[in-house]
């Protein structure tokens, strides 16, 4: 197998000390291969939105390695955290507070182009037009304002958003939870068609077992802080190992499982 895109290695966080402290990360490992959809599951609180927030540069652990293409994070993020920020892109839970409510569209999607200086106007507008197709919506709405769109056309164009400096990493940290379950379905499917199409790899976050395994190559399942179960998806949601994971993959799988269409496996 190819050398993994990004690492986790005994990564520790804890917040807060003394009585108050929580321990949000307690020897994490994760690792994902390019091109490859980890889903990350748990119930709140278990320590997911650190993990994400560890891989994007924006919490940093107090103990273990993060590599991302063989580098530590921290000398990505010392000599070159614009190149890494190209390179590692996320969509996170709220579409519509992830934009600029005064801006259009088409300015939100092309403004990470602005902000690293690539291609001129005219490319710009192409770029979007382009980015707008690519996530299944009308090029005319890079004329509109996001109040103006729907919570599913929203995650799609912080998606588009997401895609235009061509990222290697997706970090999703709940990025269909706010979502109508049809529309959900709809969304998992724009990311599995940007995997195949783009060769795009993604730490996947959800609390719902049912929307990680529709997407997930593999799964990391964590409990308080701990990783409890991982491996090749099928094998975690069929057969986990602890019994711990398996009643929570259980309660898990029930009331949602029949909302969501058939895995394209
Ligand atoms: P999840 O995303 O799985 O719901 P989080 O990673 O957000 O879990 O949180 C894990 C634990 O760490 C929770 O108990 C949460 O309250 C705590 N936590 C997260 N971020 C902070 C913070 N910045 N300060 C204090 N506690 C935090
Ligand atoms: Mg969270």
């Amino acid at each position: 197998m190819s050398a993994p895109l990004l690492s986790l290695r005994d990564v520790h966080k804890v917040f807060g000390d003394g009585d108050t402290a929580t321990v949000a990360a307690n020897g994490v490992d994760l690792d994902i291969h390019p091109g490859e959809i980890v889903g990350l599951v748990g119930e709140s609180g278990s320590g997911k939105s650190t993990i994400a927030n560890i891989v994007l540069g924006l919490v940093r652990p107090d103990a273990g390695t993060v590599t991302f293409d063989g580098v530590r994070l921290s000398d990505h993020l010392a000599r070159n955290e614009r190149a890494f920020r190209r390179q590692v892109q996320a969509v996170f839970q709220q579409p519509l507070l992830a934009l600029d409510q005064r801006r259009r569209i088409g300015w939100s999607i092309a403004e990470p182009l602005v902000i690293h200086r690539i291609g001129t106007a005219e490319e710009r507008r192409s770029r979007v037009v382009e980015l707008l197709r690519a996530v299944g919506l009308s090029p005319d709405l890079a004329d509109r304002l996001p109040r103006e769109l729907s919570g599913g056309q929203l995650q799609r164009v912080n998606i588009a958003r997401a895609l235009t400096l061509e990222p290697r990493l997706l970090v999703c940290d709940e990025a269909v939870s706010a979502l109508d379950v049809s529309v959900q379905a709809q969304v998992l499917d724009l990311f599995l068609e940007m995997q195949d199409r783009l060769g795009i790899a993604m730490l996947f976050i959800s609390h719902n077992m049912a929307v990680v395994r529709h997407i997930s190559d593999s799964v990391v399942v964590m409990y308080h802080g701990d990783v409890v179960e991982s491996g090749p998806t099928d094998q975690v949601c069929d057969a986990p190992a602890s019994p711990y994971a398996r009643q929570l993959i259980g309660s898990w799988l029930e009331p949602v499982v029949d909302t969501l269409p058939e895995s394209h496996e």
